[in-house]
């Protein structure tokens, strides 16, 4: 038994599928203990967009702990701060012509939800969330009551109130527009159901499965949202920075929502921080109203800031645009190879393949873990391989995992033609 089983809870999760001690990492890869390599198609579930100690924002926050940069302030003003919020303007929102008050709450993604749906309730006095089937939104009591999966919900002990769940784009069949039983539940004062403050959506479901909303949906579902009075949240935590190919996950269908949340990559360098982003008219917090010991966190702040200059030009954007087509070419080409039914989706950077057997993705996983690859699996039943290699990934070491999986597939195909013999 090793100290992590003797000491640690049994609420572990990852650790159990990568069991593997892991020492220091670079790029795109992981060594452990023993030395092993693992390239890494999981980035941290979209936490290491930029890959492992990107060194321009290693460097940035080397110098800035060097110089005894204040190090937490609560939410008092700081330089680092400062300098963050005026790069977010000039290099992301001001090009994009959005507007938004910038809100720094707790340094998680379920503290950005929680203070979304908060400011959803205040401004609309109304206390109905809607959201979608298969969603994640985090694991405190808010953001699980608007979150799908049914083991995760049962953990919160108590009954989830305040929210409902509608279907998500693609939820009933390719022919089926799931806004049309939306709209009509709205529309009709029979419906039982009550005037929502808010809906928060994923426009790509990355925990739920790689299900990803058209943009003809999301254009609806803003103008919906708008004709009746109710707070569009978008938790851009996951796919947003850049995960899609666009710093907004939103941008290519052209909304933009009432409010939205980010963390996971945005710090770029693993350093806990997220953001909620306000339409001005919406921001009437109360000072205090939501708070949180640390909000802010200057050095993530500083890599933050580091990370902006991804974004001065168009070029990770196009490369992630080439290997998303390499990715998804290469996936659909694995299937018809070895003759396995399953569905290739996703774009930018996130792909799934949601497989006909679904204890197919959990093995090729396994795998894949094997020969050096880490690549989860998500959905409701983990049927489907996740990946999400960082946007940096050089295009050898892409087509290298790619590989592992199609030898890890190969495997687990004949293993299965073995074990039906
Ligand atoms: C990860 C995630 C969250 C929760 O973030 P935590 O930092 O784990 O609290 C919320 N929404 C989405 C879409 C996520 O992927």
């Amino acid at each position: 038994m090793n100290i992590f089983e003797q000491h640690e809870s049994e609420v572990r999760g990852y650790c159990r599928s990568f069991p593997a001690v892991f020492s220091t990492a670079k790029g795109a890869w992981m060594t452990d203990t023993t030395g092993r390599r693992y390239l890494d198609f999981f980035s941290g579930a979209g936490v290491l967009n930029y890959g492992h100690n990107p060194d321009r924002l290693k460097q940035a926050l080397l110098g800035y702990l060097m110089r005894d940069g204040i190090t937490h302030t609560l939410d008092m003003y700081s330089e680092a701060k400062a300098t963050f919020i005026e790069q977010f303007q000039q290099v992301i929102l001001e090009p994009r012509g959005l507007e938004y008050k910038l809100q720094f709450p707790g340094p998680t993604g379920t503290n950005a939800v929680e203070a979304a749906l908060k400011l959803a309730r205040k401004v609309t006095g109304r206390e109905q969330v809607v959201g979608f089937t298969n969603a994640f939104h985090g694991m405190t009591l808010g953001s699980l009551s608007v979150t799908g999966n049914g083991f995760k919900r049962a953990g919160a002990g108590v009954p989830l109130t305040n929210a409902a769940s509608m279907p998500f784009d693609g939820y009933l069949g390719a022919d089926t527009d799931t806004l049309d039983y939306f709209e009509a539940m709205l529309l009709d004062n029979g419906s039982g159901m009550e005037l929502p403050a808010a809906v928060i959506i994923e426009t790509v479901q990355a925990e739920g499965g790689v299900n990803v909303a058209s943009h003809t949906w999301l254009q609806r579902l803003r103008e919906m949202t708008q004709r009746h009075g109710i707070v569009l949240i978008v938790d851009d935590i996951q796919v947003g920075c850049g995960r899609t190919g666009h710093f907004f996950s939103f941008e290519e269908a052209g909304i933009a929502p009432d409010i939205v949340t980010l963390s996971k990559s945005l710090s770029g360098y693993g350093l806990p921080m997220a953001l909620v982003l306000i339409k001005p008219e919406l921001d009437q917090w109360a000072p205090g109203e939501h708070n949180g010991t640390f909000r802010g966190h200057c050095p993530a702040f500083v890599t933050a800031t580091a990370a902006l200059s991804f974004w001065r030009d168009d070029r990770l954007q196009q490369s992630v645009k080439r290997k998303g087509e390499q990715v998804q070419e290469k996936l659909e080409r694995m299937l018809r190879k070895h003759e396995v039914k399953g569905n290739v989706r996703g774009l930018g950077l996130i792909y799934g393949v949601e497989f006909a057997d679904t204890e197919l993705a959990g093995r090729v996983s396994q795998a894949c873990f094997e020969r050096g690859l880490i690549v989860e699996t998500a959905g409701i039943d983990d049927q489907v391989l996740k990946l999400l290699p960082s946007l940096t990934i050089k295009e050898d070491e892409l087509a290298h995992g790619l590989d592992i999986i199609d030898q890890s597939l190969q495997a687990c195909v004949k293993q299965c033609v073995l074990e039906a013999a």
